[in-house]
């Protein structure tokens, strides 16, 4: 059977990017596949984070998985830092990896461009990741494009330790979705829409309110024709846009285009924004009802302990095959 994990920041509100990138595979997968999801806290302190807001956020995270539709009967849904394997073979996974390889990632370039200091975690975190994956010998990532690079990684460290040490983990495939893989800023096409860009006119909450996701949408760029038609490379910003139509209404990139033939941006802005409202609108209603509950409290702690007994698993035959003493 296919093992899964993936994991999400809790640095900020998840946008619709992360939902058409990652979570609307995840709640696929749950039904054919055994699936972990995580929500990575430890990754969200690479950037500074208020503590009270981390706490919070990591909170939303979880219920935005349950009212997006993973099941709790069916998917493991954990918090990284309680499952302390997860740091601990992300220091193994640090010693394993070079700094040059390190370096040559390029969303530690992208991350810090333009900053006065980063943190020495934003630079490592890749190890910490590939340890998230290689605890669970998952076989398969649904990711967005932006996280490419990072599984290659993985893969790298996986065979270094199976050729050093002995086979021990899943070399694992990456998914990702051809169409929304990657979902463009509104403000800017050329770059990914991202929860932590501090211009929440550049992305698309899924906690947005109908008439903030009509005014985004209304706002977002475009290019100075009229015509609504997929071209990535020459009308990245319109065909951005008509990625969110396609995955959020089910219909085919054609059928859009066929249906706005000779009407204009005006008019396929104002559906799309209804399209997205449809869309959101009964994930934040079942969101509404999670987020303060005791029950998700629960399902974190059970997910935990889950996590744990598997990710346990591993690191016990990592400790022992590299040479760390037993514990009494
Ligand atoms: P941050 O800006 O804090 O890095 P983020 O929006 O990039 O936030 P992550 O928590 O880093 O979100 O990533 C969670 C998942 O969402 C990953 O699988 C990632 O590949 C996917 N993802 C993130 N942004 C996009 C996007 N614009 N399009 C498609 N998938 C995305
Ligand atoms: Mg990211």
């Amino acid at each position: 059977m296919r093992r899964i994990l993936s994991g999400i920041q809790p640095s900020g509100r998840l946008t619709i990017g992360n939902y058409l990138g990652a979570i609307k595979q995840f709640v696929a997968l749950q039904h054919e596949a055994e699936c972990f999801f995580m929500i990575a806290d430890y990754h969200a302190l690479t950037v500074p984070q208020e503590p009270e807001a981390l706490r919070q956020q990591t909170l939303q995270v979880a219920a935005m998985y349950y009212a997006a539709g993973i099941d709790p009967q069916k998917a493991t849904v954990f918090v990284q830092s309680h499952v302390p394997a997860h740091t601990e073979l992300g220091w193994v996974m640090q010693c394993l990896a070079h700094f040059g390889e390190l370096g040559r990632m390029t969303q530690f370039k992208d991350k810090s461009a333009g900053k006065e200091s980063v943190s020495a975690g934003l630079f490592t975190y890749p190890t910490l990741q590939a340890a998230d994956i290689l605890l669970y010998q998952a076989t398969h990532v649904p990711v967005g494009e932006d996280q490419k690079q990072h599984l290659e990684l993985t893969r790298d460290l996986a065979e270094r330790f199976n050729k050093r040490f002995g086979e021990t983990f899943v070399l694992p495939e990456p998914l990702i979705q051809k169409v929304g893989g990657r979902i463009m800023s509104l403000d800017d096409p050329t770059k990914k829409m991202s929860k932590s860009n501090p211009n929440p006119n550049s992305y698309i909450s899924l906690l947005d309110e109908p008439d903030v996701i009509r005014k985004k949408i209304k706002r977002a760029v475009t290019d100075s024709e009229t015509e609504v038609r997929y071209d990535p490379e020459k009308k990245a910003a319109i065909s951005n846009l008509m990625t969110i139509y396609a995955l959020c209404s089910g219909l085919s990139l054609e059928a859009i285009e066929e249906r706005y033939r000779g009407k204009g941006y005006g008019v396929f802005k104002a559906d799309l924004a209804e399209v997205v409202v449809e869309t959101l609108t009964p994930i934040q209603e079942r969101y509404r009802e999670l987020v303060e509950s005791a029950a998700l409290r629960e399902h974190l702690a059970e997910g935990a302990e889950r996590a744990a007994q598997v990710a346990n698993r591993t690191l016990e035959a990592v400790r022992e095959k590299i040479g760390l003493l037993p514990r009494g």
